[in-house]
């Protein structure tokens, strides 16, 4: 079983913060769909002949696509890999894209197999989504969740950030309140972060924007956790929160290690033994798969990136890293770096390590203290 990624590489108007590969300039959005076809055919044996189980559909803002356009890549992808036993099939949407009209062509979608919404609400604040240069506002986060619900789709997933200078404790509890009364069975949380050379970083330096404060963040998260677990989520992966069950299988196919592929401007891909990434533009990527090839770097892993790779992802997980799996020598080597570790910020129990509430803090540190 594998999973394919498409990124839709636009959006109306640039986040502050965002750091993923996107234009706001539609112009090349035809010319880039008649190329990501093509990038269809082209990459068709790289999965070897596997069943796709799920689809993801991100970026950018794929709910710029029009449903004629939406047709076309799945038609084509079906054409070219066995769908039948597709159990998950994601869409990424802003609130500003989920109207009325909008959402009764997502519902003319179900039969393709359209059974999940990602909606990027990120606060239900209009001072939060201002500070971050969101394109939506607070009611329409509200209205369009409800919307999707009503629509039948009981598979929703939301995005929400942590961190924001403009949002107290106060508020955050009430984002989070908000969210367990819509009911929402999965949700994806994220501190806000300062990436090099982004607008925020920018407006930080120059004094337009306030800074964030990383002792927010992470009593933000405590918060986080602790009202999370209260209303009956589990903190699967460090990141995201789910109703028992109800956990994404594209993402968790990512974290054990499952191939995908991924389609469009720097969409990454992985077979098991090496990745590769697609150039991050738009115009030399259109240009390329005109020419008959994919324009994509790749990277073949040495054994010791694959160990690297297992204890980085598992750690994050509720399931953790079974230090057993690994020959003798590398279990020696991780039991010997774990000795290094505050031993309140792990628990291993039969062979298996988790991070304790406290311990996800620190999860990337960890994990470097842990890499062969
Ligand atoms: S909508 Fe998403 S991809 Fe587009 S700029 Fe905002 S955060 Fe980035």
């Amino acid at each position: 079983m594998a999973g394919i990624y498409i990124h839709i590489p636009f959006c109306k108007q640039a986040c502050h913060y965002c750091n993923f590969y996107f234009s706001t300039s539609l112009g090349n959005k035809e010319k880039f769909v008649q190329a990501l076809l093509k990038e269809i055919e082209l990459s068709k044996d790289y999965l070897e002949g596997e069943k796709i189980e799920t689809i993801y559909f991100g970026g950018g803002t794929p709910s710029l696509l029009s449903k004629n356009e939406i047709e076309a890549i799945v038609e084509k992808l079906a054409a070219y890999h066995d769908l039948s036993s597709l159990k998950e099939f994601t869409f990424e949407t802003n609130p500003d894209d989920l109207s009325k009209e909008r959402i009764k062509e997502f519902e003319a979608l179900k039969p393709l197999g359209l059974n999940r919404f990602s909606i990027g609400v990120q606060s239900f604040f209009d001072e939060d989504l201002k500070y971050m240069n969101r394109a939506h506002n607070a009611e329409e986060a509200l209205s369009s969740i409800k919307r999707v619900q009503d629509a039948g789709f009981d598979k929703i997933t939301i995005d929400l950030i942590y961190g924001t200078p403009t949002m107290n404790d106060e508020n955050w509890l009430k984002n989070l309140q908000t969210t367990f009364e819509l009911n929402i069975p999965h949700i994806s949380s994220y501190a806000l972060t300062v990436e090099a050379k982004t607008t925020l970083d920018n407006r930080i330096k120059k004094g337009q924007s306030l800074p964030v404060n990383e002792e927010q963040a992470a009593r933000q998260f405590k918060i986080l956790q602790h009202e999370m677990k209260k209303a009956g989520y589990e903190q699967y992966e460090i990141s995201n929160f789910a109703k028992p069950g109800k956990y994404a299988v594209h993402n968790s196919n990512y974290w054990s290690g499952k191939k995908y592929l991924g389609l469009g401007p720097s969409a990454h891909s992985y077979n098991g033994a090496a990745r590769r990434w697609n150039v991050a533009n738009n115009v030399s990527y259109i240009q390329a798969i005109g020419m008959g090839t994919i324009p994509f770097e790749e990277e073949i892993l040495t054994a010791a990136q694959i160990v690297n790779e297992k204890i980085m992802t598992s750690i994050r997980t509720q399931w953790g890293l079974r230090i057993s799996d690994f020959e003798f020598r590398i279990e020696e080597l991780i039991l010997g770096s774990l000795k290094t570790i505050d031993p309140s910020h792990y628990i291993l129990e039969e062979d298996v390590l988790t991070l304790t509430d406290e311990g996800k803090l620190f999860a990337d540190a960890i994990a470097a203290t842990l890499f062969i």
